[in-house]
């Protein structure tokens, strides 16, 4: 599974029990566990008959929303407490600092660690905050992505335009009355034909039934090809919305993959298919992973870097 999120786990774990607090659990470090320091693949969990679902994206009623100063810095951040840490970890992803912490263990050493991590959060909060993907404006004239390229959005009204329908190369020329009609691409535009121009609401809806009918072709067919390379046998294919993920793939076979992708240049999308069909032989990020991976993909690390440059949100 491929995800945005990197987790950093401290393994330094000062005592937790509080002066006033007999009950707390004594911290012990854990940072030398592997999967502490990335977060696991969804099909490692479902191996051990989990839900498939990280820990640290469960939601968690005992989080709450927290400010500190580092290094002369406001920010806030999500605070996680859970019976079963042991040791605090620090996540950073487009929606910010998450701290995840034992159940018990103290305030002091919270700040400790946040005090001797304030230059890496602050560098990353950044680093995030500059990749955000930019807000689509979704009106007439404006340029929306597709497999890396720019496409010219054109919305017309109640139908194609008196104009537009002269266009002897238009593709739905002739037809009076298209309003309900899918949106539908003609060299580098995108016609998007709604009742109410104006209607912002209803042209994203059309841009993105679009973007799901041509995802839902191409991963089809990008699928079915390295799944011969790699003598796989998937099972479902299906479009996904998750936020932190580009794709996913369960021991039942079944292949989730972003609908955001279809933005993306095809190198980036045949990246992500060939890792999740890769997870078919090895269900883990081990070295005979990779060593799947490059037989379709040989150069995936310069992909996989890519791929990190660019937001999913
Ligand atoms: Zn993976």
């Amino acid at each position: 599974m491929l995800k945005r999120l990197r987790n950093l786990v401290l393994p330094s774990a000062p005592p937790a029990r509080g002066r006033n607090d007999p009950s707390a659990v004594p911290a012990r470090p854990q940072g030398s566990s592997p999967e502490n320091i990335v977060a696991p693949c969804a099909p490692c969990f479902e191996r051990r008959g989990t839900s498939g679902v990280s820990p640290l994206l469960r939601n968690d009623p005992s989080a709450e929303q927290r400010a500190a100063v580092l290094a002369g810095k406001h920010i806030s951040y999500t605070l996680k407490r859970s019976s079963r840490r042991r040791s605090i970890g620090l996540r950073i992803n487009d929606k910010g600092l998450t701290v995840s912490m034992p159940l018990r263990a103290s305030e002091r050493w919270l700040n400790s660690v946040l005090q001797d991590k304030a230059s890496w959060v602050l560098e990353k909060l950044d680093s995030w905050q500059t990749r955000k993907a930019p807000v689509l404006n979704m009106s007439d004239g404006e340029f929306i992505p597709y497999l890396g390229e720019q496409l010219t959005l054109r919305v017309v009204a109640g139908g194609w335009s008196r104009s537009d329908r002269d266009t002897p190369d238009m593709p739905l020329a002739g037809i009076s009355s298209v309003f309900a009609a899918p949106a539908c691409q003609h060299g580098d535009t995108l016609w998007v034909s709604v009742q109410d121009e104006g209607d912002a609401t209803m042209i994203e809806r059309r841009v993105v039934e679009w973007y799901r009918q041509q995802a839902g072709i191409l991963f089809a067919a990008r699928v079915a090809h390295y799944a011969a390379l790699l003598d796989v046998a998937p099972g479902a294919i299906k479009l996904s919305v998750a936020k932190t993920q580009w794709g996913s793939c369960n021991a039942r076979g079944t292949v989730r993959l972003n609908l955001q992708l279809v933005k993306f240049p095809l190198r980036l999308i045949d990246y992500v298919v060939v890792h999740e069909l890769a997870h078919l032989r090895e269900m883990n990020h081990s070295v005979a992973f990779w060593k799947v991976v490059a037989v379709a993909c040989p150069d995936y690390a310069k992909l996989r870097r890519e791929l990190k440059t660019v937001s999913l949100s």
